[in-house]
């Protein structure tokens, strides 16, 4: 690409919500949200379907406006700033291309709305479509393109007048797997290519991890957790999101303080981990499937391990290795990852104990679970879940 033609960078402005809130007649649609995210950031706004993403994305766009809260891009006031004016790019789900338009027409079409001139117009377009690799593609119609092509199309389109602000709606929620993967390493590459803010909306937790410096997990019209990929999966605060992102195990219990430790009451069994909480609270622990292990039921227990009888239920060849689904007493389902250099020798059907180090648990509260007196005498409050120590 020549210097001429490649796209100014543009500079990425800052987005603040406070307390912003949607309410509909019968229902609250955004429930007080505070979220800040830094200019040049890719932020993923990921949650199920109706958690709220959408109408925040449409709050900051301009498209829906906040019952109350504040919203400033770039540190502007937008209560009163239509959509245009907000220095914002937008691709959604469904390409939303004109089908009477060229290619190139389309990319042009928010720049002639802005009024610039015609030579340097067909500059941006022409760089605006080398940035998303369809240089070539201008003189063609949107219905002699593939999918993804026109999604790239819309992509264009959006970064085409450096907006300091691009959002996107799961752009590529349309799309099937393999062409999904693909253009989300497009998107990881224009966005460091063009350095705007990006905000991305997904439900799918695989994306979100592949995409961005930040993701905020949504439940229910609120934040749950904002953090990298690797603090949300690592050091989850709530059982919402450690079984959001990606796989985990949840052994639940009630929870009796040791020291500076806790052990959770399972069953007839107990399981330690780090970190204290109200004595007879409902707890969980999670654990990822790559830190728990399993070894037959007769070999002994090292010291450190949690260790609880299952029974192989379930084997999964992964091609890197395998997955085996553990079954507790209490019907509990547990997995373990197992590398291919480094299989056990366990296979379905057999008795076996499941292992895994004391501090690789997380304790979380179960808001599903009921309190409980404590057995072990020691009565002293503790009003939150503490995260473990790692
Ligand atoms: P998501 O994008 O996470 O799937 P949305 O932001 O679209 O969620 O919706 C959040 C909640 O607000 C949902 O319960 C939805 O039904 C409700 N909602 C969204 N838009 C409207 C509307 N225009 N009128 C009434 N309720 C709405
Ligand atoms: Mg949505």
């Amino acid at each position: 690409m020549s210097a001429e033609t490649r796209l100014i960078k543009a500079r990425g402005a800052r987005i603040e919500l406070t307390q912003v809130r949607k309410e509909y007649a019968d229902s609250v649609a955004v429930d007080d949200v505070s979220l800040v995210i830094e200019p040049g950031e890719f932020m993923t706004l990921l949650g199920p379907s109706g958690s709220g993403k959408t109408t925040t994305l449409n709050i900051i766009a301009g498209f829906t406006t906040a019952t109350s809260g504040t919203l400033t891009i770039g540190g502007r006031q937008m209560q009163d700033l239509p959509p245009h004016r907000r220095d914002i790019g937008m691709v959604f789900q469904h390409y939303a291309l004109f089908p009477h338009m060229t290619v190139a027409e389309n990319v042009a079409f928010p720049l002639k709305q802005r009024k610039v001139p015609r030579a340097r117009r067909a500059e941006m377009v022409e760089a605006a479509l080398e940035t998303v690799r369809l240089t070539g593609y201008g003189h063609r119609r949107p219905r002699e393109l593939s999918g993804g092509q026109q999604q790239r199309v819309a992509l264009a389109r959006a970064v085409v007048y450096e907006p300091s602000v691009l959002l996107m709606d799961e752009p590529l929620g349309a799309l099937d797997k393999k062409l999904r993967e693909s253009l989300q390493m497009e998107i990881k590459r224009v966005h460091q290519e063009v350095g705007s803010t990006f905000v991305f909306v997904t439900h799918d937790q695989d994306e979100a991890l592949v995409l961005s410096d930040r993701i905020a997990v949504f439940d229910d019209g609120g934040i749950q957790q904002v953090g990298t990929a690797s603090e949300l999966y690592e050091r989850p605060r709530s059982l919402f999101v450690a079984e959001f992102l990606g796989e985990s195990c949840t052994v639940r219990g009630h929870v009796e303080p040791d020291g500076d430790d806790s052990f959770l009451r399972v069953g007839d069994r107990t399981v330690r981990v780090a970190g204290r909480a109200a004595p007879g609270r409902a707890a969980a622990v999670v654990v990822r499937p790559e830190h728990v292990r399993v070894q037959q039921a007769e070999a002994p227990v090292a010291a450190g391990v949690n260790a609880l009888p299952a029974r192989v239920t379930q084997e999964i060849y992964l091609g890197s290795g395998r997955k085996l689904e553990l079954t507790l007493p209490d019907g509990t389902v547990l997995l373990s990852r197992e590398q291919a250099d480094r299989l056990s020798g366990v296979r379905h059907g057999d008795e076996v104990t499941v292992v895994w180090d004391v501090e690789r648990g997380v304790l979380l509260d179960d808001p599903t679970g009921t309190t409980r007196p404590s057995t072990s005498g020691d009565r002293v409050p503790v009003p939150t879940v503490k995260e473990s120590g790692r």
